[in-house]
């Protein structure tokens, strides 16, 4: 009796989950170590700034008030005002949005841009809340957040399950609550607006058409054409339904998708358009897709292709799946889909993998675009806002695939040295007050 209680206490014995912390922050320490940075610069890089937790209630369809856990972090400002995206989602929870606060510290420094990093959002599912308890969740949670965001402070963005209705309930509230000679002064508060509301043309599809780009960019450094090349995207969201659709345009063939209900498969070929239109009538799922297999979620990443595009949440690619993986180029349109120990097995097996900070980062560029349009009262058209983000997206695709290059290092370790040299060099410059 006494021996197997004992057995039984050993096999149980709790192994800790890793984190998205644990990920970002042996990233962040393998780079630091690589370009050997200040050690006191460490220290502050290594922690956020600010960490808001807000509990407020709302009162749902039935009369009933329910309360919501929100947050937003900041976790450095050195560059700029804070830039990051919000989130609804269960796996929302301090620990991740630290970790994506961080990841734009990184993203907007290596992009160049006058930003610094924080990320934020509600622990929910939104898709058991109708559409008006979604609006007075986000103006509530706006109204909560308060001073601690601004356009000059800090100036969130959509991400997983947010989109430009969000961030027009968050504007409008955000407005509604500064004085009245003060309120439209304010509209770049938030960036990914609906174009009728201080939008940016084409920021809908600035994501996903950046991954499509550091594909492309790719594709022509390895003297190689997209076309024939077949690929697979996990989440058709924003981001998985635009790059799917620039691929498909330079001849690539999808042939796997993977949203939050299902995976398909069709070597032959998945038509990007055709499955678009079919969510919008199937409840937003790729579920039972005409002309597709149904696959097993836990095979998804292994099925046949070339490129393999995670574009959901992060910890997908792991020591489960990473051997396994036939791709040859992994492009990040998701934040840390990739773990540490994923990595390693990829990187051991020659696999490219185009860092998120880098792949994605057309999201937060076309946020500084319309950022500055508010600022500046213009207005600006698509064909200038795609050219521009081309410009932005190869001058950051260049500088890491160089740097790689001469350090001998791989595309993240790159990514994460140009960065975080942008920010200890403005500390360098302006010192720590007093
Ligand atoms: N949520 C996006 C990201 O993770 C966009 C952030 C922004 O535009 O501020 O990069």
């Amino acid at each position: 009796m006494t021996i197997a209680t004992a057995n039984l206490k050993k096999v149980t014995k709790k192994v800790p989950v890793r984190g998205m912390m644990d990920n970002v922050m042996e990233q962040f320490n393998s780079a630091a170590g690589q370009i050997n940075l200040h050690p006191n610069i460490r220290k502050i890089l290594s922690i956020t700034n600010n960490e808001i937790i807000v509990n407020f209630p709302v009162k749902m369809d039935n009369g009933d008030v329910e309360i919501f856990q929100g947050y937003r972090v900041q976790h450095n400002n050195a560059l700029g005002p804070y830039k990051g995206g919000l989130r609804y989602h269960p796996t929302v929870d301090i620990d991740a949005a630290r970790a994506l606060a961080m990841w734009m510290t990184w993203k907007t420094s290596l992009a160049g841009l006058p930003y610094g990093g924080g990320k934020g959002g509600i622990k929910i599912d939104p898709s058991k809340y109708s559409l008006s308890e979604l609006e007075r969740i986000t103006r509530r949670f706006t109204f909560a957040l308060a001073d601690n965001i601004g356009p000059e402070h800090d100036i969130p963005a959509p991400d997983v399950n947010t989109s430009s209705q969000t961030m027009a309930w968050i504007a409008d509230t955000y407005m509604s609550t500064r004085p009245p000679a003060e309120r439209t002064a304010n509209q770049h508060v938030v960036t990914g607006k609906p174009d009728g509301s201080g939008g940016l043309e084409g920021r809908d599809r600035a994501t996903g058409y950046g991954v499509y780009l550091s594909i492309k960019f790719w594709a022509d450094k390895n003297e190689t054409s997209l076309k024939d090349k077949t690929f697979i995207v996990q989440g058709f969201g924003n981001v998985g339904y635009w790059v799917a659709h620039f691929l498909e345009k330079d001849g690539a063939k999808l042939v796997g998708v993977q949203d939050a209900f299902g995976s398909i498969h069709n070597p032959k070929g998945i038509t990007v358009e055709d499955l678009f239109k079919y969510i919008k009538i199937n409840d937003g799922s790729i579920v039972d897709f005409p002309n597709s297999n149904a696959v097993d979620k836990n095979i998804f990443f292994t099925l046949d292709c070339d490129i393999c595009i995670p574009a959901a949440l992060g910890n997908q690619i792991t020591k489960d799946n990473a051997a396994k993986i036939k791709a040859t180029l992994i492009a990040e349109g998701a934040n840390g889909p990739t773990n540490v120990e994923g990595e390693k097995i990829l990187l051991e097996r020659g696999i490219t993998i185009i860092p998120d900070i880098l792949c994605n980062s057309g999201g937060v560029v076309g946020s500084y675009f319309e950022w500055l349009q508010n600022r500046n009262g213009e207005i600006w058209q698509l064909d200038e806002v795609m050219a521009k983000l081309d410009k932005k997206m190869k001058e950051s695709f260049n500088k890491v695939y160089d740097y790689a290059l001469n350090e001998g290092v791989d595309l993240r370790t790159a990514a994460f040295c140009i960065a975080i040299q942008r920010i200890e060099k403005a500390y360098i410059q302006r010192g720590i007050f007093p």
